[in-house]
């Protein structure tokens, strides 16, 4: 075309008659639907039709409009907190905050059911401002009874980063509550800083130019970690559960978690390393040399009361200077 050579591609869903439909319109339905399901595969491709597919889409449309409903009372969405732990004193260093949904009928809802069409609808936008205000509110409340080295941490996705102004939205909350920025830490993974490295990298320095921490979540998963780490300033990074789980029966995946702790003490940069569900994976991770640690063996996410109860526990055995 105009000189141009075009390349075309196909993805084909299959739907039959009469099992996937007795009227045309429900067979074109199952098809899109099967055809959707052959482009979320990497396109180029088919699908035959699956009643199960069915159900995902229909379930997947619910959260749709149960979150867009939702957005008219923000309150159904809450931070959990799970303690970030030394894992030389036991003592608790700060928490990672992780949103739970609160939906009047469906219970709590855990993020992974819906923070991705969150993020797809662009209602992060919305949801990840109420959710940088509660972490401020919280931080607030604590403040007076922290240790001077305490943060919380909040996990910001990609769209929060490139369509809305962080920087300002932090510095407007933190203002509000009257936090110092050295008590929030900024979660990001990976792919968020795919998109558009020149905005990310701009974006990134200002925030932490701001006195707020930036940290590479779920570091070792994907393509490119080194060549972010060359790239962007971070203050620390986080070592995906998935190195820690098989950390005492995998040989290979102890020295790999030993070599990103080397390498992040040579760039001065903090480890957290994430998913510990044992003692033993907590000891080999201490010997290591890995200093923090998170995961179920210390204790799950759980509701704010929960969170400060289980600070003044800590604080009563003299673990850490906690007092309410
Ligand atoms: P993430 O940031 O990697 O968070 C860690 C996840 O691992 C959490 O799941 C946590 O409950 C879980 N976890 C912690 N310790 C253990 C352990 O010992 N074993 C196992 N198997 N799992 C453990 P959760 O809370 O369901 O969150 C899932 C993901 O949803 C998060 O992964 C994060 O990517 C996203 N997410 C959570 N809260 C927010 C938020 O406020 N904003 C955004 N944008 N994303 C969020
Ligand atoms: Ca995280
Ligand atoms: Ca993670």
């Amino acid at each position: 075309m105009e000189n141009e050579e075009l390349v075309v591609g196909g993805s084909i869903g299959i739907a039959r008659y009469p099992h996937n439909g007795k009227t045309a319109e429900d067979l074109i339905k199952n098809a899109d639907i099967a055809m959707y399901r052959a482009k979320a595969d990497g396109k180029n491709t088919h699908k035959v039709f699956t009643p199960k597919m069915l159900k995902s889409v229909t379930h997947r449309a619910n959260i749709e409009r149960e979150l867009r409903r939702s957005l008219a009372d923000l309150q159904q969405f809450e931070l959990w907190f799970q303690p970030l732990v030394c894992l030389k004193t036991g003592r608790i260093m700060g928490a990672e905050s992780l949103v739970r949904w609160r939906h009047p009928v469906l219970g709590v809802v855990p993020p992974a059911d819906f923070i991705p069409i969150a993020e797809e609808t662009a209602m992060i936008l919305p949801l990840g401002q109420w959710l940088i205000e509660r972490l401020c509110f919280q931080i607030q409340q604590w403040m007076p009874y922290f240790a001077h080295d305490f943060h919380v941490s909040i996990n910001i996705s990609s769209k929060q980063l490139y369509r809305q102004n962080l920087v300002e939205m932090f510095a407007f909350y933190m203002e509000k509550y009257h936090v110092p920025p050295r008590t929030i830490r900024m979660e990001i993974t990976e792919s968020l800083l795919l998109q558009d490295e020149d905005e990310a990298e701009r974006t990134l320095k200002e925030i932490r130019a701001s006195g707020i921490e930036v940290w590479l979540d779920d570091f070792g998963t994907g393509y490119s970690s080194l060549s972010y780490l060359r790239r962007f300033t971070v203050d620390g990074i986080k070592i995906d559960q998935s190195f820690v789980r098989d950390i005492i029966t995998d040989s290979k995946d102890q020295q790999l978690v030993q070599a990103m702790v080397a390498m992040a003490n040579n760039l001065d940069l903090l480890v957290v390393a994430e998913g510990i569900e044992t003692e033993d994976q907590a000891n080999t991770l201490a010997q290591i040399g890995c200093e923090i640690g998170q995961g179920y063996y210390f204790d799950k996410p759980m509701p704010v009361d929960d969170f400060v109860k289980k600070l003044i526990n800590e604080s009563e055995s003299n673990v850490i200077e906690f007092k309410l």
